[in-house]
């Protein structure tokens, strides 16, 4: 079920992390999650996940974001079932990493819900001088896919908050209408 209550909260969803190797995605989330960092994991399939609660209005959400724990070319079904969201992250300073977005965008339409909320996220901003991938190009192909856009950097905690939280927000949008 990928809406549920739990004690903690007033409700529960699950979000998953996605892109190739190495773009930063583990550290863009020990950074959204540092506020209660437990990092859990399935080693059955290869995953680990944290938790953030966030307050929107009168409501604590529990968001469970899950990472790959390095298993980005195995990661199929049973990671993206009941995702609610998506953070697909590139590395600005490989280009190639960029180009494979289209890939992952694949995978979502095969594995995900149909109407898994998605921000894509160029990560390693602080490394101005090794620039392959414009931030006009990146918010280009984010509006091509009605995706968010956000450029991160994991090192300098620069909009990875922003990045998470526009997410969830906009997940809280689509589950409170659905089912409150
Ligand atoms: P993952 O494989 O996508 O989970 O990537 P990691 O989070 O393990 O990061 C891969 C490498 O990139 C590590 O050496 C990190 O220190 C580095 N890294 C991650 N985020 C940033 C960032 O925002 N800026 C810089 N300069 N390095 C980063
Ligand atoms: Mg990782």
């Amino acid at each position: 079920m990928a809406y549920s209550y739990d004690e903690e909260c007033d409700y529960l969803f699950k979000a998953v992390l996605i892109g190739d190797s190495a773009v930063g995605k583990s550290n863009l989330l020990s950074r959204f999650a540092t506020d209660e960092f437990r990092l859990d994991s399935k080693p059955t399939i290869g995953v680990e996940f944290a938790y953030r609660h966030v307050k929107i209005g009168d409501k604590v959400i529990k968001a469970q974001i899950w990472d790959t724990a390095g298993q980005e070319r195995a990661i199929t079904s049973s990671y993206y079932r009941g995702a609610l969201g998506a953070v697909l992250v590139y590395d600005i300073t490989r280009r190639t990493t960029f180009e494979n977005v289209k890939k992952w965008m694949h995978e979502l339409r095969e594995f995900g819900n149909s109407d898994i909320v998605v921000v894509l996220v160029g990560n390693k901003s602080d490394l101005t001088q090794f620039r392959q991938v414009s931030e006009e190009e990146g918010r280009n192909l984010a509006e091509s896919h009605g995706l968010f856009f956000m450029e991160t950097s994991a090192l300098q905690n620069l909009n990875v908050e922003e990045a998470f939280l526009r997410m969830i927000t906009k997940i809280h949008e689509i589950t409170s209408k659905k089912y409150l």
